[in-house]
């Protein structure tokens, strides 16, 4: 029997004082509160809708100012759970306007007959759990209070405007409106003197369209932002025709895209174009008028680093002073003050244009902030305008907002969100906050939400949680809530996230800062649409990882723990290695394994530009070896640093570790010569080793002739290269030189030995795995030398060396050497550093532009560089924010 004890009505619960007994109550009417709405009745659930509007539609209903539109393309801003309705509806417009989007959501509301169960002109007010009942109770302004097993937050994410931040609105005696609630009647601006405040999305669609009615207009700007054309018409033909061409197979790329829009991946990086090929890539997405495309199309650096990025943003910069005439105003009208995509970029028809209009004038508060607003109009620190009506386009108290007022929250044990939330969210997934039980958000913080197509992330989300409904009915299971080692785990999960993108360098209602005194942290989840999406699924498929569930006949049920443990990027790069398919790498014999590494190698970005790169020969211990130096663009002679490649003393060669070595190269302003030692098995041990000696020391008798600093060197390594270059150390000690300040060692194998924990626990499914290092020992090395210290430096003596930064990775075989090693050798005297990544794998710190988050380590892995040189550590542009600090790397 369904749990409705009282009829679910609204005219009947709020005729009595009763409260209305529901299994689900949603608030919220939009987009989200709909689907769900659809989706509980479909289950078989008593639900209830509880809306404040006096109608569906949500954002749709309240931003009514003119020219409101959505800047994602209507084709993909739309539900697509049913191909019905999606058959049943057709856009006029490539961006519906409000009206239109209102009355499809109007539309969708009839046609699955969902005004039944909407109770609108109702705002909840308050809502308490109930442990003993196991049930939420909602107050409500109108009408009966609700009660229900699971409460579901459709609140919206826009949904909560921003009370101005000004005195004396109240005084003013001319019309006051606010963007996100707009009259619904007419409002009449010809030959008014009209006021905006605010230069966000909202600001940037309205402007155009009243400059055209008003006397005049004055816009208030306090942060530039990015606009770019819509070039809004009839929906693009080539878009219909994809769509069309494949309907599920478009919608199905849409959920697993980054932004929930179906646009590939792009693989060109910045520095591999030319100018030439850069500037029509940006004239053609300035022409298309599509926000995505421009926000992900260009090149694959555009959003991740600010190098990439500033390119881009200089051409839109160049295209404002192009069309704003006065270039006072252009200036103005620039943005300087954060990253193109960090802040919500708008699309706009003939925004900029709008300033060459002799009835709109440009205030720029950062000049003179406004100091009051007055009966007649408003005060600046430079002057008073008297204006006949002021226009508030201040944005929204965003993603917490709509649920922080809903006032208190009241949890397991009293518990109040607002006092949980007070730092900033905390949820788990964005979806569950632990010690609120059968609560959920529908995008909440700390899921894609606002940087995503937001159809798509709410249909993910009401799907997810409409199926956990029932999957719970079916297992007579009554409650469930996040754990706290899950939420935890999810906020560690954002923070490295949120190092992949640029978000996290601009002040933005993505972080709470246009809102005073609102904890500030990138609120939604940075990570991708796609990448989210599994997610969520694998915490079902892990038996509901994270959750504590529990039913009146059936035990609890609780699988603790962090549903993401890897590095964001790292879970990306090791799905697609899964995805491959690929034999083993031991099972392809050695000259196959080099063939498919130089293959793979191929499809890695190309590395960064340096001064300069040289290939030359110079003398191993048996024949001639080649080399490759990178120099910097500074003007030399750089100090020297002796590289070894990884490969397992089998694969790789001078070239492999490319990106890497212009990366270290780039940072630390040193010149890095990859060394291309002998192989196994035509060469067994202890060649490689003996030709790592042999040629750091003619490198350091012939710094000068290579354009290095003479006097002591560095060596670095990555993996067997990093065996190599601890292996060189103990050699230049023991034979007279050459002397070495430092040595650099990255997951570099120091030890014979498999019995180390990390070699179990990370046996199979990081790519590098067991039995791909029993191969690489057994072609090297025969098992009566493996104890030599040239092969195994952990057993060697350990005094007297020099200062090292040892890296080791979480999800490595060798993690546990290399942490013995950087012991051993501090016990021994030497200083050492150690650098536990956290979160990564074994080729995590070397795959420079593919797991961007490995970015904190090679600052670090820099700066020690630098420190071993003696000279300060570096910092290169985009490192912002990026630091290691000890919470963020230790293991
Ligand atoms: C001008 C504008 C343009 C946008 N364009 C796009 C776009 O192009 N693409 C895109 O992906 N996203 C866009 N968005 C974001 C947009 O908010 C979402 O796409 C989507 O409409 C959100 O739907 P929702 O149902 O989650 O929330 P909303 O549509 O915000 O609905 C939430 C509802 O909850 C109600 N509510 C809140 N609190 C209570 C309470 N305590 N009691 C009762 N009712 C309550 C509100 O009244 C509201 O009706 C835009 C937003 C704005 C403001």
């Amino acid at each position: 029997m369904p749990e409705a004890m009282v009829a679910s009505s609204a005219s009947e619960a709020t005729r009595g004082a009763t409260t209305q007994q529901v299994d689900v109550a949603v608030v919220g009417a939009g987009f989200a509160g709909l689907y769900l709405l659809n989706r509980l009745r479909k289950a078989g659930f008593s639900s209830v809708l509880l809306e404040e509007a006096g109608d569906v539609g949500g954002t749709w209903y309240w931003n009514r100012y003119p020219g409101a539109r959505c800047d994602i393309q209507t084709i993909d801003y739309a539900y697509t759970f049913d191909p019905e309705l999606e058959r049943a509806w057709q856009w006029s417009e490539k961006y519906a306007t409000q009206p239109e989007i209102l009355r499809y959501l109007g539309f969708v509301a009839d046609r699955y007959d969902l005004r039944r169960d909407i109770r609108f002109g109702t705002k909840v007010t308050a809502t308490t759990w109930d442990q003993a009942a196991e049930r939420w109770w909602l107050t409500t302004d109108n009408g009966a209070s609700v009660s229900c097993r699971y409460c579901i937050m459709a609140t919206g994410c826009l949904s909560a405007p921003k009370p101005p931040e000004i005195d004396g609105v109240k005084d003013f005696k001319g019309e006051v409106y606010f963007t996100g609630r707009w009259p619904h009647e007419e409002i009449k601006l010809a030959g008014k003197r009209v006021a905006v405040i605010g230069t966000g999305s909202s600001g940037i669609q309205l402007i155009p369209l009243i400059a055209e009615q008003a006397a005049h207009l004055t816009v208030f700007q306090r942060t530039p932002n990015f606009a770019l054309p819509a070039h809004n018409g009839a929906p693009p033909a080539d878009r219909i025709a994809l769509l069309e061409g494949d309907r599920a197979g478009y919608r199905e790329q849409a959920r697993m895209s980054l932004a929930g829009v179906p646009w590939p991946q792009q693989m060109a990086v910045s520095w591999q174009l030319s100018d030439a090929e850069r500037r029509e890539r940006f004239e053609t997405a300035w022409a298309a008028g599509d926000l995505v495309y421009i926000l992900t199309q260009l090149w694959a650096d555009q959003a991740v680093d600010v190098d990439g990025n500033t390119l881009l943003a200089d051409l839109i910069r160049e295209k404002i002073r192009e069309i704003v005439k006065d270039p006072e105003t252009a200036a103005a009208l620039t943005p300087h003050d954060h990253p193109f995509g960090a802040k919500r970029p708008c699309l706009d028809t003939n925004y900029y244009a709008t300033y060459n209009r002799p009835n709109v004038t440009l205030v720029n508060l950062r000049q003179e902030p406004i100091t009051g607003i007055t009966a007649s109009g408003i005060k600046t620190g430079k002057r008073s305008l008297d204006v006949d009506v002021i226009v508030f386009a201040t944005g929204f108290d965003a993603m917490t907002g709509a649920i922080m007022a809903v006032h208190p929250i009241t949890g397991r044990d009293g518990k109040s969100l607002s006092d949980v939330w007070a730092n900033g969210p905390r949820t788990y997934l964005g979806l569950t906050v632990a010690g609120f039980p059968n609560l959920f958000m529908i995008t909440g913080p700390g899921s894609p939400s606002v940087l995503s197509n937001m159809a798509v992330s709410i249909e993910q989300h009401v799907d997810w949680v409409a199926d956990r409904l029932i999957a719970m009915r079916e297992a007579g299971l009554t409650t469930i809530e996040a754990t706290e080692t899950a939420q935890a785990g999810w906020a560690r999960h954002m923070a490295d996230c949120s190092t992949l993108t640029l978000h996290r360098l601009a002040n933005t209602w993505y972080t709470g800062a246009n809102v005073p005194g609102k904890a500030s942290g990138v609120m939604p989840y940075t990570g991708g649409v796609g990448p989210y999406r599994t997610i969520c699924d694998e915490v079902v498929s892990c038996g509901m990882l994270g959750f504590r569930l529990t039913g009146p006949n059936v035990p609890e049920q609780c699988n603790d723990g962090e549903v993401v443990r890897l590095q964001p990027d790292v879970r990306l790069v090791l799905n697609m290695l899964a995805e491959m398919n690929l034999p083993p790498i031991e099972s392809m014999g050695a000259q196959g394994a080099r063939d498919f590494v130089a293959e793979f190698n191929k499809s890695r970005p190309a590395g960064r530009p340096v001064g300069e790169v040289v290939d030359g020969t110079l003398p191993g211990a048996d024949g001639p070896l080649p080399y490759r130096l990178y120099r910097p663009a500074t003007p030399g002679p750089h100090p020297i640093v002796v590289y070894f490649h990884g490969g397992g003393w089998v694969l790789g060669d001078e070239q492999s570790d490319d990106p890497f070595c212009r990366d270290m190269c780039r940072r630390t302003g040193m010149s890095f010569v990859s060394v291309g030692y002998r192989h196994a098995p035509e060469h067994r041990f202890p060649a490689a080793a003996e030709d790592g000696y042999a040629a750091t020391r003619w490198i350091a008798e012939h710094a000068a002739e290579i354009g290095g600093k003479p006097g002591p060197l560095m060596v670095a390594g990555w993996s067997a290269g990093g065996n190599i270059a601890a292996v060189t150390c103990q050699l230049a000690r023991d034979r007279g030189g050459p002397a070495i300040s430092g040595q650099l060692l990255v997951c570099p194998v120091t030890d014979c030995g498999f019995d180390r924990p990390s070699y179990t626990d990370n046996a199979t499914g990081y790519f590098l795995t067991r039995s791909l290092m029993y191969w690489f020992w057994d072609i090297y090395c025969s098992p009566a030398d493996r104890t030599d210290p040239r092969v195994s430096p952990l057993r060697g003596k350990l005094e007297n060396l020099p200062p090292a930064l040892v890296a080791t990775c979480e999800f490595d075989p060798l993690r546990d050497e290399g942490v013995a090693y950087a012991e051993a050798l501090s016990a021994a005297g030497a200083p050492v550093e150690q650098l536990k990544a956290r979160g990564h794998f074994h080729s995590s710190l070397t795959m420079v532009d593919v797991v961007i988050t490995g970015v904190a380590a090679r600052v670090q892995m820099a700066d020690a560089l630098c420190r071993f040189a003696g000279l300060p550590p570096e910092r290169k542009e985009g490192d912002e924010g990026v630091r290691p600090r000890s919470d963020s790397l230790a293991a």
